[in-house]
């Protein structure tokens, strides 16, 4: 019986939810591709199974740290186990062999690149396996975030290391697969017919709502948020250390039910020392709040987070979810806050180009090698390339094959696949961060979103019931409102459109039902999100090709519900209508917004998201002044003609948002420009020039009549 070995070996009562289904597989000899979210227990999925089958079992590993983990852990259990990797004194790998040889090991760890060492992998087929288990296996994919050339040529090894009747089962193992990922693995490795495991992702626990909040109005949200001692313990992500640091500071300054919120900023620029204390202290309740950057929560086991809050985009879905998914471990209900807004995007803008440098200076490090082993520091002082930036590129040819660092610091020319293999990694991640952008837009249930990204396509078609797409009402940041006679009008026609065609894209349905713009572009999209809830219509992603340059849009289709809708039904819709006054909405410290004009929203209602109006950065679109108004329609006619004259969309010349957020801060000079959001440098050269001068009176006086 499966459950006596697991309880006799692993000390474990019970199998966890999906264990023993694979487990099984496995020990019947399938090859079988596991995937669940980290801390699940895939490790199980592949020790009971090779106990179960006898023999041993040989573990690829991408890390020193987590072979010896496991290692450890198997060898306290009383298994014979080894390892082989470039940490370890040559005697013991010799020793390893050997004793893999005698047929008295049960496990034996090594790294990928081991089986490059000619030889190796012929002493391996020497004896038969019981089952080849790879850890990590997302490494082996282009499109996985960690990926390791060396995982790529394991497929070319296994064969060998199969002949015969009833072979050892391969059993890859990740946390993080997408549907393309786990396609990838399964034909890298040369799988047959395998048996795909994928579940454990939802959590009916967690309640998610995303806000769109300017950066300046966030502390404020948070500390109020947090106020409440029901949604504490709480872990808070913050973009940087700075901000960690002013947050946890700002926390530490609320006063909750009379006494200060017990609050301490975790990041990897702090000492070892202090670090250890913060864990310990929120581990033992004493600390109740937490604001980390990415490195914190890894080693933490507390089950009673009640909350969890990204005051900013994540870079993510892989690490979005494994964070928010620290809360509510002890199945309690719990929420999770992710605040985003146009600036952020800035600064994953910036991160990215920081950490995948272009293909240039790749080159540049390429060229200097050679077949002759040089010291880093020579090629680093002859390069042209700063110290930073060589060795970030010289970090990237050695994943990609391009160089050979060895342990004397010395390097040698790789490949030429390099190129190609790094360019697709790039264009991977930027993706990856396209995903969270549409995380956010999307009027999807955010948990079935989820779960569909992590691959579990079946279990995405149920809705969580409880994010702030499923039930607005129970929002706690984000405000609805009812729609006004406008809307409902226009959701009225938005059907009857809809009900002779297949679909129509978002932005033909605007120009064709809202010509002269009753609604603003935010406004519009805030309708289609509403009648998306109430089950009208469906939006979907949908793309195509033009000029050789892929353009994204969405396509709206009507529902059966939406089928239904003749006119004079009731509609009851409700629209996102910014965040709560509680946590920092409808007010704002200067006015501004209230007095002027909401011009462009139809339904006279004041913009939530004003707060920061006039502070650089500012990202949600407020209502403009007369004057400001004025300059958005210079902005406007100039873009018009720009785009006219190169060619393409006016979004691509100046996105909706960054012009009025260029109308409202009217920047003097190309410092001030470049603070306005959407305004990166590349725009900042092309158009700078042409923008200040719109800006300014001066041009607008010389232009009126
Ligand atoms: P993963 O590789 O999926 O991230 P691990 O295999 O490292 O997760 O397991 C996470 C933790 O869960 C380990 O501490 C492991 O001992 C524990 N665990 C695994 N299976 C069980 C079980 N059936 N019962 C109790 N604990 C388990
Ligand atoms: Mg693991």
């Amino acid at each position: 019986m499966l459950v006596e070995l697991l309880q006799s070996v692993f000390g474990f009562a019970q199998f966890r939810p999906g264990q023993e289904a694979v487990c099984q597989a496995a020990i019947e000899g399938r090859d079988l591709l596991l995937v669940m979210p980290t801390g699940a227990g895939k490790s199980l999925c592949y020790q009971l199974p090779a106990l179960a089958r006898g023999g041993t079992a040989l573990v690829i590993s991408p890390l020193i740290a987590l072979m010896d983990d496991q290692a450890a852990n198997l060898t306290s259990l009383g298994l014979k186990v080894a390892r082989i990797h470039s940490g370890l004194e040559r005697s013991v790998a010799r020793q390893a062999c050997v004793d893999y040889l005698q047929g008295t090991l049960q496990f034996l760890f090594i790294a990928p690149e081991r089986l490059r060492v000619p030889g190796f992998p012929e002493m391996l087929a020497k004896r038969k396996l019981a089952l080849i288990a790879i850890d990590e296996a997302h490494c082996i994919s282009q499109w996985g975030h960690d990926f390791r050339p060396d995982y790529r040529m394991l497929g070319q090894y296994l064969p060998e290391l199969r002949a015969g009747d009833d072979p050892a089962p391969v059993v890859a193992l990740t946390a993080t697969a997408t549907p393309s990922v786990q396609a990838d693995i399964v034909a890298q490795l040369g799988m047959v017919n395998p048996a795909q495991f994928i579940h454990g992702f939802r959590r009916d626990n967690l309640a998610i709502e995303v806000v769109e909040l300017a950066m300046p109005a966030r502390p404020a949200a948070i500390a109020r948020l947090l106020a409440d001692p029901a949604r504490r313990p709480a872990i808070v992500y913050a973009a940087s250390r700075k901000n960690a640091e002013r947050l946890a500071e700002e926390l530490s300054l609320t006063l909750s039910a009379g006494r200060r919120i017990p609050a301490a900023a975790y990041h990897a620029g702090l000492e070892a020392e202090t670090r250890e204390r913060v864990q310990t202290a929120f581990q033992a309740g004493e600390l109740e709040v937490v604001v980390a950057t990415i490195a914190f929560g890894m080693g933490i086991d507390k089950a009673d987070i009640r909350t969890v809050i990204h005051a900013g985009l994540p870079a993510t879905l892989e690490g979005y979810y494994q964070e928010i998914g620290r809360a509510g471990r002890d199945g309690a209900p719990s929420r999770t806050y992710l605040m985003h807004s146009y600036a952020d995007q800035r600064t994953h803008d910036f991160f990215l180009h920081r950490d995948y440098p272009p293909v240039s200076h790749l080159q540049q490090v390429f060229k200097a090698l050679g077949e002759e082993p040089q010291p880093v520091e020579d090629l680093r002082a002859a390069s042209k390339l700063s110290e930073e930036e060589f060795d970030r590129a010289l970090e990237k040819l050695e994943i990609h094959g391009g160089a050979r660092v060895d342990f004397g610091g010395n390097v040698t020319l790789g490949g030429t696949g390099w190129k190609n293999s790094y360019t697709i990694q790039a264009q991977f991640r930027a993706e990856q961060f396209e995903k969270v952008l549409r995380f956010t837009t999307s009027s999807e249930c955010r948990m079935a979103a989820l779960v569909r990204h992590f691959g579990d396509v079946a279990d995405a078609s149920r809705s969580c019931g409880i994010c702030d797409v499923c039930d607005p009402a129970g929002a706690v940041l984000r405000l609805f409102r009812r729609a006004t006679a406008v809307e409902r009008e226009l959701a009225q026609a938005i059907a009857d459109e809809l009900r002779g065609v297949d679909y129509r894209a978002a932005g033909t349905l605007q120009r064709n039902l809202d010509p002269v713009g009753r609604l603003s572009r935010n406004d519009f999209d805030g309708l289609l999100d509403a009648m998306v809830r109430a089950g009208l219509i469906e939006i979907q992603e949908a793309e195509y090709e033009k000029d050789g340059e892929v353009k994204r849009f969405r396509k709206v289709l009507l529902t059966a519900a939406g089928l239904e809708l003749r006119a004079g039904t009731p509609l009851n819709l409700l629209i996102g209508d910014g965040i709560a006054e509680e946590f920092g909405g409808r007010t704002t410290k200067s006015g501004r917004a209230e007095k002027a004009p909401a011009k462009n929203h139809g339904s006279g209602k004041l913009s939530a998201k004003t707060s920061s109006a006039g502070a650089a950065g500012a990202s949600a679109p407020a209502p403009l002044t007369a004057e400001q108004e004025a300059v958005a329609a210079r902005l406007k006619a100039w873009r018009a003609a720009e785009a006219k004259k190169l060619g393409v969309p006016a979004f691509v010349v100046l996105h909706d948002r960054t012009l009025t957020a260029l109308a409202a801060r009217q920047p003097k000079n190309t410092r001030e420009l470049l603070e306005v959001d959407g305004m990166g440098p590349a725009k900042a050269d092309k158009f700078g020039e042409a923008i200040l001068g719109l800006c300014s009176g001066e041009a607008l006086l010389a232009a009126e009549p």
